[in-house]
């Protein structure tokens, strides 16, 4: 590790004892969609939905676009809590039939498809989401200072407690569009672009909202309260001018405003600096405020409590724009490539702006707080499961940092820059397996040393000099000896360790692996 410095008083070369980590295979991680959800690709929501903050009560429809993608189809299966109501199923205006049951919606089609058939489905139901589900997640019925607040919290699998889709990270939508009906005194934000606003009988108003780009049902976010709206925007120096729209909380604005207007630019000019431009310049870059514990980074459209705003919980989920939003997660298990890449990102931020030694400090305190475990996630089977704070944030923000010693500064950047900017994953998805390979066509040679160790194992590493060491002519031999980090870890580490070895008039670095 790049903090471990040696000193010795004597002109030397090395000696290194290189430990072979054991391959390992990936596991299946879930929870895994149904065969037949496999059987077909979405390519848009259209969500149309009644939303009565007081009562909590949801009516309306959503349309659902998607292609086959295998032969014989004859059921198109969603997932949908089965607490809600389901009206009705329409292809073209025609009723289909369908069953119920362990929270699918299962819908007969009136032929079997083929691969490369589109179909178009609307579903109409109503209910009172969250009867199911884990409290906290799906459609979130909540007041802040005496307004009615309703928000979305669909991460990681509850997006479907509130309306009908394919409830995977692993199938983006094309596109996206939301209306919202509600009382007139609220406003309604989204992810995208705001296309019109229009006033409706009995004092309501509709807002529709439209995202042309790739978005995961998870991110799927509709905001509701009498926010004040800061329209505001950022020059690029890549990608021209793109709007910054900030949703608060009106008793908030005064202090919200200033601080979002001094910070979002600063992050931007680091990210575009380090990973390219902002992915999503041609809809916005939005923060909405709410109440939930720290942040949530629904694309294009941030949602974080007011103390976020001056912490740097804004600089992390901003990262999240490019990696989970733009490039996004196969499957859970790979969810560090979400959080560990906006956990080194405020490390990338601290560096730009405050220098090296600021960096070096926020590693040293992810690395304090990293855990023991693998930072590969085996049973996502809950939230809680998914995202193991010491883990998937802190140990593998660490992990970046070591892969950044591996590859050599220019070379990890360039990697990263053109990951964001030119990489097929570009608002698609990704694994593990891929990343390396990634990594690989940068660095030029196997790295599966590097994730299979890290990423798969357990442990972290823990590595002793000690004093067996001889001298042959000009030359020092020493050893340092890697072992397990705890009495349970079975995992010896490999990783290359920057030396200093110091004489008299002179001062050599080495670094190689262990
Ligand atoms: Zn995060």
């Amino acid at each position: 590790m790049k903090n471990r410095i040696f000193h010795f008083t004597f002109f030397a070369s090395i000696l290194f004892l290189l430990l072979i980590c054991q391959s390992n295979s990936l596991l299946a991680a879930g929870p895994t969609l149904l065969p037949e959800q496999h059987f077909y690709d979405v390519k848009y929501y259209g969500l149309d939905l009644r939303v009565d903050p007081d009562t909590r009560f949801i009516q309306g429809y959503v349309k659902i676009g998607g292609e086959v993608v295998q032969d014989a189809t004859s059921q198109i299966l969603l997932n949908f809590y089965d607490h809600m109501t389901v009206d009705s199923v329409q292809m073209n205006g025609q009723p289909l039939s369908f069953t119920r049951g362990a929270d699918i919606l299962t819908i007969d089609l009136p032929q079997p498809l083929n691969t490369g058939d589109s179909f178009t489905l609307q579903v109409f139901y109503n209910g009172y989401p969250m009867q199911a589900g884990l409290p906290g997640y799906g459609l979130i019925f909540t007041s802040y200072n005496g307004q009615k607040l309703v928000y979305s919290y669909n991460w990681p699998y509850y997006a479907c407690t509130w309306f009908p889709c394919k409830d995977h990270p692993s199938d983006k939508a094309d596109s996206v569009s939301l209306t919202f009906t509600v009382p007139d005194n609220y406003h309604v934000a989204c992810n995208g672009k705001l296309i019109s606003t229009n006033a409706l009988p009995n004092n309501l108003i509709q807002f529709k909202w439209l995202t042309h780009y790739p978005i995961v049902s998870y991110n799927i976010s509709v905001n509701i309260y009498p926010f004040d709206v800061v329209h505001s925007s950022y020059t690029s120096t890549t990608s021209g001018t793109f709007p910054l729209e900030f949703f608060l909380f009106p008793t908030h604005t005064p202090t919200a405003q200033p601080q979002l207007e001094w910070i979002v630019p600063r992050i931007q000019e680091v990210y575009e600096h380090r990973y390219g431009a902002f992915p999503f310049a041609s809809e916005k870059y939005g923060i909405c405020e709410s109440v939930i514990s720290g942040g949530m980074e629904h694309q294009t459209l941030l949602i974080m409590n007011y103390p976020s705003f001056f912490s740097d919980i804004v600089v992390h989920e901003s990262a999240h724009e490019y990696f989970g939003n733009m490039i996004s997660i196969a499957d859970w298990g790979h969810i560090w490539l979400n959080e560990g890449f906006a956990t080194y990102s405020e490390a990338v931020y601290q560096e730009y702006w405050n220098g090296e030694s600021a960096y070096q400090q926020e590693i040293s305190q992810n690395m304090a707080g990293s855990g023991e475990g693998a930072i590969f996630v085996y049973d996502p089977s809950t939230p809680g499961n998914i995202i193991p704070y010491s883990l998937v944030y802190l140990k593998a923000s660490v992990v970046l940092h070591m892969l950044r010693y591996v590859m050599g500064d220019s070379l990890f950047f360039q990697m990263l820059h053109d990951y964001v900017t030119v990489s097929p994953f570009r608002f698609k998805n990704i694994d593990t397996g891929q990343f390396r390979q990634f990594c690989e066509s940068y660095y030029g040679s196997d790295l599966g040393w590097f994730f299979n160790q890290w990423i798969y194992k357990d442990g972290k590493m823990a590595a002793d000099f000690y004093h067996y060491w001889g001298v042959q002519g000009d030359t020092l031999y020493f050893k340092i000896r890697s072992k397990p980090s705890t009495p349970t870890s079975s995992t010896y580490h490999a990783m290359p360790v920057p030396l200093r070895i110091s004489a008299f008039m002179s001062q050599f670095r080495f670094a190689n692996r262990i």
